[in-house]
């Protein structure tokens, strides 16, 4: 009963959804178009991914589409297919029933989409998100075993990644790579399916207050209750917000994006899915300082004390990164670059091992 009652406590407090819809859309379609432009990619696996992306676009469409679609979580502008069922995670970590559980973890769907890593560090250390990154574990502190009870607070995301990755190999395997009743179809068991949700968490995995407790960079306000909303800041705001469109942010940021698909080197050699996750987890985390400190160089107070926030400043803003300089929004464009670079070794796994 008291477990039940801390996981309900838990649900209503936790973590924020990752990368807005549109954001997870745009990254899925880039990631399908650049696997079907490369020759390594096997001919079969090409031929599916045609299927299953309904509208493929060129690189100026994908800048068009960053510039002036809106995408918000709403599932009927997902451009359907593949792309469906990558807002289906997210849709369902909001909608769900509460009583709802994901399995094997007897979990609701909501606690599938990050990993606190503070909640592992071994001993008496403080399990809070501390600025010299102190708080952080060992990658061999992260147990492989989701019955540990640190998930029901943790999130389960590093065994979501694993899970669809099996359901996905297992469906190519059985060679039901669309849905029975057709691209448009929704209640299904289809590799189309588990492709939408494998990318959905491998590209969480990538947004850095997916790896901590402080996932609204709150712990730079004092932990005050009225700090402003990071989370949402860094992810689907600037790109998708209806009440403010940030043309020259977005332009700006469509150019180092670009330039992060070209140039950006996933670090991961790992092929076991968990244990790629963690080290995603790990690697993202240090980007949590920089995020930080944008926020306050960004955050002002109005005279009636509510918070001014000038997102422009806060993508502006430079610092560093494990010893390397960079901009948020460059630290952004890295992070969903990298995104797009998992969902692709993560398919292509995928298809390999299931044919
Ligand atoms: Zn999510």
């Amino acid at each position: 009963m008291v477990r039940i009652v801390i996981a309900i406590v838990l649900l209503m407090c936790s973590q924020l959804l990752a990368w807005g819809g549109k954001e997870h859309v745009q990254l899925t379609r880039i990631a399908a178009q650049g696997l079907m432009d490369d020759p390594a990619t096997p001919e079969d696996m090409k031929a599916w991914l045609r299927q299953i992306i309904p509208e493929q676009r060129d690189l100026a469409g994908e800048r068009d589409f960053l510039l002036n679609a809106s995408v918000a979580t709403d599932l009927n502008r997902s451009g359907g297919g593949v792309l469906y069922w990558v807002m289906v995670p997210d849709d369902l970590a909001q909608n769900a029933p509460r009583d709802s559980k994901v399995e094997p973890f007897g979990m609701h769907e909501r606690l599938m989409h990050f990993i606190e890593l503070e909640l592992f560090v071994a001993g008496n250390k403080q399990r809070k998100f501390a600025a010299n990154l102190s708080a952080k574990p060992l990658l061999e502190d992260i147990r492989r075993d989701w019955r540990d009870e640190r998930y029901i607070q943790a999130g389960y995301l590093p065994f979501a990644v694993e899970t669809s990755y099996q359901r996905l190999v297992l469906a190519i395997r059985e060679n039901r790579l669309e849905p029975a009743d057709g691209v448009g179809g929704r209640d299904d068991d289809s590799a189309m399916r588990w492709a939408g949700y494998l990318a959905h968490y491998l590209q969480d995995n990538t947004q850095p207050h997916h790896s901590t407790v402080d996932f609204k960079s709150r712990s730079y306000f004092n932990d005050r209750r009225d700090a402003p909303d990071i989370h949402k800041e860094l992810e689907w705001r600037m790109v998708d917000d209806e009440r403010e469109s940030f043309p020259e942010l977005r332009s700006a940021y469509w150019d180092v994006l670009a330039s992060a698909l070209r140039e950006f080197e996933d670090p991961i050699s790992q092929t076991d899915p968990w244990l790629a996750s963690v080290e995603v987890s790990f690697i993202s985390y240090d980007c949590l300082p920089l995020i930080g400190e944008a926020a306050v160089a960004a955050a002002t107070r109005n005279p009636d004390r509510t918070w001014h926030f000038d997102t422009a400043r806060f993508f502006h803003h430079t610092g560093e990164v494990g010893g390397v300089k960079m901009s948020v929004l460059q630290m952004k464009a890295r992070q969903q670059a990298w995104a797009v670079k998992r969902t692709q070794a993560m398919w292509l796994a995928a298809w390999r091992e299931g044919r």
